[in-house]
């Protein structure tokens, strides 16, 4: 369970984020929707620990983590440039967060070596990032991730990046990874279809505020306001 608390980000006189309180449940997908700038990123920055909240609290467990660094908090954040040294190999990539956790080297490689085949890359495991293509790398980012087994999982618009026919691929594969292992996951898309294939609740943001939260046919069908009414109304 993540439990955020009037959340609020400003970047001088900007407000970023708005005062945001949500409960995410344990196992939960959620997914984070929006127009571009109504701060998805900045919201899931402070819930890796990437940015600093101005104001409020975030909980995960029962542990409030609001002040703690990234590397000490249970989650793991997957990017929308997937962020893979080019110079270290596959296997090294997804080894190397568990560096930070303290695994020792033969703990390292096993336990990257598993998730690899968990993903289906392992034949993969020693070549550059560069030699791959879009989906396997992004593969990689998620292998990166999970190796780390976070209580929480954070994605940025991870398949943004994707062709049509991979993003939809990338996205069975997300909601597998969600049903096998139970995740919490927080994922930001500005991709309403994304949203709606994926997502247990959809979290609907605009200007900074969390306009909307609800299971998608309840948000489909109810749209809390003019807004959200228009925002789905279009097409992407
Ligand atoms: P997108 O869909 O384009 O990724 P977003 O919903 O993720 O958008 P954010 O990146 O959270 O939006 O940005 C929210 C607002 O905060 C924007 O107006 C952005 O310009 C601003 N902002 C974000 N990061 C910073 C920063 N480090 N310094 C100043 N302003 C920032
Ligand atoms: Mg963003």
């Amino acid at each position: 369970r993540v439990e955020i608390r009037d959340l609020r980000k400003e970047f001088g006189s900007l407000v970023a984020v708005d005062d945001v309180s949500l409960t995410v449940k344990s196992g939960e997908l959620l997914c984070l929707l929006g127009p571009s700038g109504c701060g998805k990123s900045t919201t899931l920055r402070m819930l890796s620990g990437l940015e600093t909240p101005t104001s409020g609290t975030i909980e995960l467990g029962e542990e409030d983590v609001t002040n703690q660094p990234p590397y000490q908090r249970d989650s793991s954040m997957v990017f929308q440039s997937w962020a893979l040294f080019p110079y270290k190999t596959v296997l090294e990539n997804v080894a190397f967060g568990l560096k930070m956790k303290g695994a020792d080297k033969q703990e390292r490689r096993e336990k990257a070596r598993e998730t690899l085949e968990l993903m289906q890359i392992e034949e993969f495991a020693d070549s550059v990032p560069t030699d791959l293509s879009g989906g396997q790398q992004q593969r990689v980012a998620l292998a990166r991730s999970l190796a780390l087994n976070p209580k929480l999982l954070l994605l940025d618009e991870p398949l943004s990046n994707l062709d049509k026919r991979l993003k939809e691929q990338m996205q069975i594969e997300l909601k597998n990874i969600h049903d096998r292992f139970d995740k919490t996951m927080v994922h930001v898309t500005h991709d309403q279809n994304e949203a709606f294939t994926l997502a247990d609740r959809i979290g609907i943001m605009n200007e900074g505020r969390l306009v909307q939260v609800g299971p998608p046919r309840e948000v489909y069908n109810n749209p809390a306001n003019r807004f959200v009414e228009e925002f789905l109304g279009e097409t992407n």
